[in-house]
């Protein structure tokens, strides 16, 4: 039964095997004030509208009935450097069931403390709370797996980071947090029983279609791996730069996860990184892809124990699972690339033609979104850029589309289906930060929010939101 706010809670998770997760008490923080609510996901839960005036609940000085607070245990590699973690500065709720019987974990970012805090402080900052807000919605506009955002309450209290901030905690809404890191944190500690545990529970609520696979295990480690394949290809296609792709922030459920100092590309660049401490550019744009087969291989090695009796043969598995990543992303990559330029058909050369253009693009320095929004567009070749190159490839690409059956004006609708208008630009999202966080000033942070709840909207212009930020050097901050 729900309560009259429409809460239904379940908690799969803490029936799981106690080394996953301890029950913590939160500690109250001094003044709850709700800074922004979601209404149209609240809508979506099956939530009351009314429970944005109830900031207590989302801020962990009340818990809202039926819920139960845990911190999920999970170990992960941090920069290539494994470390036992756990949730530091999160608290899961329990797990809400919609009208439609959809499960979604509810969590508290950013609360206080808990037995996983290490030297943190299990708080966190308001800019960092409403920048993952605006980010997982616009990735949620834009169409790809995420984790979402229901509400942001500033708790009246300071924290210190760079000098002090006004603290606050996200209300944050999964599919489940289980990730590659929880597997890690199983394996590790080399018992079969809670491993199996948590891989049956994880494969019931995200892959219940090969639970009765004939090696379920298995078939778990290759869907896995297949949606991981089709969530970067996603990623790729907007420019997005998750920027601390640490196998702790990889969710199993295929879903975004953590979203600290990520941003959108702007020109368009492999090399691309934001993240201010990854200075080696192990995350950048184009090493994406690779790093992702990375963290597939630390997930197969926990799978190990439970892919074949005999070692030898689940090493041997895991290999061959690890290397169809390759073929898999390709795929997914080929597909993606094809929506962006229109290509209706499949031509053994369209890998090539696609790559001419981002040849051209990155010696350019062409932005990455407005070029494809451009080319989405059905105007005439003059007001495209002049240079001989981009002309050659233009013909090429013109000939290409006079190939398929398609007329231009299901091309152009096609194109634009796929290349968005509005993507969060740099200096729009710390704008609207600087004046929500600073100065209590969320108008702007509303208009950004309108214009990304509709990326794909081409008839509207929206002077400003889609202009490149144009600073060579924007960092972003982590963990704070
Ligand atoms: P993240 O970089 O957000 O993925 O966090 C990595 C790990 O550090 C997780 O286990 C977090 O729970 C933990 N952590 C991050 N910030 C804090 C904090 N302020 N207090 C306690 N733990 C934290
Ligand atoms: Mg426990
Ligand atoms: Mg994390």
């Amino acid at each position: 039964p729900s309560s009259p706010a429409g809460w239904r809670f379940d908690h799969s998770y803490a029936r799981l095997p106690e080394v996953f997760h301890e029950a913590v008490e939160p500690s109250s923080v001094r003044e709850p004030k709700m800074i922004v609510f979601n209404d149209r996901l609240a809508a979506e839960l099956g939530l009351d509208a009314g429970l944005a005036n109830h900031p207590a609940l989302f801020a962990g000085n009340e818990t809202a009935p039926g819920g139960r607070w845990l911190a999920q245990a999970y170990a992960g590699h941090q920069y290539g450097h494994f470390t036992m973690l756990g949730d530091g500065r999160a608290l899961l709720l329990g797990e809400h069931l919609t009208p439609k019987d959809e499960r979604f974990d509810i969590q508290l970012k950013g609360p206080g403390p808990t037995p996983f805090s290490r030297r943190g402080d299990g708080r966190a900052a308001l800019g960092p709370m409403l920048r993952e807000y605006i980010i997982s919605e616009a990735m949620h506009a834009l169409g790809i797996p995420t984790t979402r955002s229901l509400a942001v309450v500033t708790t009246g209290e300071v924290v210190y980071r760079e000098g002090t901030m006004r603290g606050a905690v996200l209300t944050r809404v999964a599919a489940s947090h289980i990730r590659v890191g929880t597997f890690e944190y199983a394996a590790a500690r080399h018992e079969k029983e809670p491993l199996r545990a948590l891989a049956d529970h994880t494969m019931q609520r995200h892959y219940p279609e090969i639970v009765n696979a004939e090696r379920p295990y298995v078939a778990f480690l290759e869907a896995v791996i297949e949606r991981q394949a089709a969530l970067i290809a996603q990623w790729q296609r907007v420019g997005f730069i998750h920027g601390v792709m640490n196998t702790d922030n990889m969710a199993i459920s295929g879903e975004t996860i953590d979203y600290g100092p990520c941003a959108f590309m702007d020109a368009y660049d492999p090399a691309t990184v934001f993240s201010s401490i990854d200075r080696h550019g192990r995350y950048a744009y184009g090493r994406q892809p690779f790093i992702a087969q990375w963290n597939l291989a630390r997930f197969a090695e926990a799978l190990l124990p439970l892919l074949h009796e005999d070692e030898k043969k689940s090493v041997e598995i895991a290999n061959e699972a690890i290397e169809s990543f390759e073929s898999r992303f390709k795929r997914h990559w080929l597909g993606v690339m094809r929506g962006k330029l229109g290509l209706l058909t499949e031509e053994d050369d369209d890998g090539a033609l696609v790559q001419s253009l981002l040849d051209w693009m990155l010696q350019a320095k062409a932005d990455f979104t407005n070029t494809f929004r451009d080319l989405s567009r059905a105007t005439a070749a003059a007001e495209m850029p002049a240079e001989p190159e981009f002309r050659d490839w233009h013909q090429r690409w013109q000939a290409r589309l006079g190939r398929q059956p398609q007329t231009r004006q299901e091309v152009v609708a096609s194109m634009q289906r796929h290349n968005p208008a509005f993507i969060p630009r740099n200096h729009k999202v710390e704008e609207a930060l600087a004046a929500a966080a600073e100065n209590d000033e969320l108008g702007e942070m509303e208009r950004l929010l309108r214009v990304l709840a509709h990326p794909y909207d081409h008839s509207k212009p929206h002077p400003g939101y889609d202009k490149p930020s144009g600073e060579g050097d924007y960092r972003t901050f982590c963990g704070t």
